[in-house]
């Protein structure tokens, strides 16, 4: 089904008004590709206040989003709607806004402003499909084309390169070979695109299912895009444990980590550090010493330039800092990894260190080895998230009344807890008041200390 209720009701106000109005866009791209679930953009023949009366006499709440480019908003219960007047985008200026735009008559126009075949395509219950760029057929062959002159249409927005490799990556479509060439010749002109609208795209990129061809494909435009990772291309690790250069199993790993926008940009920035402290041996072996405490300050570095949320910039430089310090899988205690990084972190840790190593060279036993260690630790951490399991000291059943009651007080008490924490973390307490209690007076010293 192309279009819900709400939708239908919308173009047949605008029909019943003596207007045109379609679905445009990604809602018949996706429909075409037997996905749902996006939002349903409208183009209309009506200029913007004509919108705005049909959406009032029909009862619709409007609201101004774009007013400048002609899209109102149609708010029905939950869902939005962007509604916007048929246009042609002027010049340029910047590479990235129209100098101008203008309202036009047809569809066709409208979709000639848009980026790629499979995105300019309409529908309307009379009209049925509009496709004059042949979208359909594209989607048949699995195909990102310009519309148009490609070279023309990146100059024009340079963000669309960053879009094709996104759409590339999320539908496992290939990049028709002219666009593709018109892309990777202009991907300098990102530079005067705005790290923001990079850093939306970069991410829905990285968590789509061709993720790894897009980035070992398109290396010019990522390092155009994130220029810290260009030192990566090329950087050879002459080490049993690799099989690529940083870049590319950086890549491999991007692939392996699970698809959430955090954790893929996490691997994207894990080895970030590796070409800085890079050093050679007498025997030829490359080492990396340091290099995670070093790829964590430039990875802050990338996300204060992507103005990234402080939230997010504080998860994936965690991850980065922290993704090589787990030495010995097999004695990785997961309540005391949670009790220093926090519970969430730490899963996401051992996450990224499986993506990590499916990424190292799988002819070796260790690596083997460690990844179903990891698969192990992974589930542990999990099923102890499930159980609410103690981490902290805050978690204890008794807490510093409990231990200043019994006589202790000042510094005393916060290494009591501490002691019990430890105690229950290991297994040799249960985490209970009574148990904790009767611990503590079994080791009470006669000076009314704690033995600790
Ligand atoms: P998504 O499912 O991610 O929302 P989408 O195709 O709807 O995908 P949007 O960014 O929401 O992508 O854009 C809506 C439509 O507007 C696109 O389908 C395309 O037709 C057009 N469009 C968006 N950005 C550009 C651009 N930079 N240049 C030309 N057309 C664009
Ligand atoms: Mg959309």
């Amino acid at each position: 089904m192309i279009l819900d209720d709400n939708a239908k009701r919308i173009l047949c106000a605008f029909k019943a008004a003596g207007y045109e109005a379609y679905a445009v866009g990604g809602c018949v791209r996706d429909y075409f590709l037997g996905v749902s679930g996006g939002d349903t953009d409208i183009a209309v023949s009506a200029p913007p206040p004509v919108t705005e009366n049909i959406l009032a006499e029909n009862g619709f709440k409007a609201v101004e989003t774009g007013i400048k480019h002609g899209t109102v908003t149609a708010v029905l219960g939950s869902e939005s709607y962007e509604i916007t007047t048929f246009r042609a985008d002027g010049d340029y200026d910047d590479c990235r806004h129209p100098r101008s735009v203008s309202f036009v008559r047809d569809i066709e126009s409208d979709l000639a402003r848009r980026d790629f075949t499979v995105n300019a395509m309409a529908y309307s219950p009379e009209k049925g499909f509009v496709d004059p760029f042949g979208g359909r057929a594209d989607i048949k062959n699995r195909l990102i084309r310009a519309v148009g002159d490609p070279d023309k249409r990146f100059r024009e927005d340079a963000l669309r390169i960053m879009r094709a490799l996104r759409f590339s990556s999320t539908l496992g479509f290939d990049i028709e070979p002219q666009t593709q060439k018109a892309l990777l010749s202009r991907c300098r002109l990102l530079e005067n695109i705005s790290r923001e609208r990079i850093y939306t795209e970069l991410l829905k990129l990285l968590c789509g299912k061709n993720v790894f061809a897009v980035l070992v494909k398109y290396q010019s435009v990522i390092c155009a895009a994130v220029p810290q990772l260009a030192a990566a291309v090329g950087c050879e690790q002459n080490t049993p444990w690799h099989c690529m250069d940083v870049y590319c199993h950086i890549a491999k790993a991007v692939s392996f980590a699970p698809a959430e926008p955090e954790l893929r940009l996490a691997m994207l920035l894990h080895d970030i550090g590796k070409p800085l402290v890079k050093r050679t041996d007498e025997g030829g072996r490359d080492h990396f010493k340091n290099h995670a405490a070093v790829g964590a300050e430039l990875a802050k570095e990338v996300l204060r330039g992507f103005h990234a949320s402080n939230k997010t910039t504080e998860r994936v430089v965690t991850l980065v800092k922290y993704h090589q310090s787990i030495e010995d899988v097999g004695a990785v205690s997961v309540p005391r990894w949670f009790n220093r990084i926090g519970a969430q972190n730490t899963l996401d840790l051992f996450r990224v260190r499986l993506a990590d190593l499916k990424a190292h060279n799988m002819e070796k036993d260790g690596v083997r080895r460690e990844i179903s260690a990891m698969k192990s630790l992974i589930a542990e951490a999990e099923r102890l998230i499930a159980e609410k399991a103690p981490y902290r000291v805050s978690d204890l059943a008794v807490n510093g009344n409990d231990i200043t009651a019994l006589g202790c007080s000042g510094r005393e008490v916060g290494k009591v807890l501490n002691r019990l924490l430890d105690l229950v973390i290991s297994g040799k307490i249960e985490n209970n008041r009574e148990a904790l209690l009767g611990y503590l007076k079994d080791n009470i010293t006669a000076s009314n200390s704690f033995i600790v």
